[in-house]
Order: structure tokens, then sequence, then C-alpha cells
């Protein structure tokens, strides 16, 4: 396999390093058909260290998902071997099923297939509130 093409599918970049696993985790990549690289410490004069993640195919990927993570990668969009696209995101206003509200009498802990709502709280500590019970989601103790 060479890691460095892909012909068509995603090359995410400027991953802070360690959120690679992260991205990989809640995207499911793992249970893709297709090509995924995950390139761990990268030299980066940008930012040190970084992480990458390469997806060999045009998948439906969540940028949600993916800005709620690392709000700083780059997503670049590659077709025939080119890149077409460069996509940027931002921390997203409202998370719907990205994560699960963690505190046990919550109504979507009780009553299965509500939709997760999150509303965002704190931008610099990327910290959320359940829209049904009003806990807070902290960014450091969300696990996947
Ligand atoms: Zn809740």
């Amino acid at each position: 396999m060479n890691i460095d093409t892909i012909k068509n599918g995603y090359v995410i970049d400027h991953i802070t390093a360690g959120n690679a696993i992260k991205i990989y985790k809640l995207l499911n990549l793992g249970n893709l058909d297709c090509t995924v690289a995950l390139i761990t410490n990268v030299k980066s004069k940008k930012t040190k260290r970084k992480d990458l993640l390469k997806i060999g195919k045009l998948i439906d990927i969540d940028l949600d998902k993916i800005a709620y993570i690392d709000p700083q990668v780059t997503i670049n969009v590659v077709k025939d071997d080119k890149i077409i696209e460069k996509k940027y995101v931002k921390l997203p206003e409202k998370l719907i099923n990205v994560c699960v509200c963690n505190n046990p009498r919550c109504i979507t802990s009780i009553e299965r297939g509500l939709d997760q709502v999150f509303q965002l709280v704190n931008t610099e500590k990327k910290s959320y509130r359940c829209e049904y019970c009003e806990s807070i989601l902290e960014h450091d103790k969300f696990v996947i």
C-alpha cells in the first residue's frame, strides 16, 4: 500500500497529534471496506507534530464529528488523484447524535431512540450542554 497517494477520497490534514485515532473511532472508519491510513506524529512546521488520516473512498463524512474532535483540521477532497476541494470546519453550535449524555437520569438515557442534542456553551473549553437535562459535557471528559 502506498500511503502517499489516494485516487479518490479524503486526506484529513493538520490534525492535532493524538486526535486522529479519536476521529477514526467516532467516524467508525474501521468498518469501511476501503483503505484507511492513520498516520501519527508527522513532523510539521505549523504545529510541530500532527496526525494525518487518509480515507480511500469518497464516503459521506460527518463534518460535525470531525469538527467536534478537532476544529483546526483541513479536509482535502481528492478525486482522480487531484485535490478538488479543501474543506475547513469550525466547532459546531449544535451537536446532533455526535456524543451521548452521561447523566443516567437524562431522558435520552431512559428512552432509546431519542436524538442526542447538545448546544455549544463554551467555545474555548469546547463544552456542550445537553438540550434535555442541561448537563454539561466537558470536552476533555469526552469518551468514545
Ligand atoms: Zn442529558
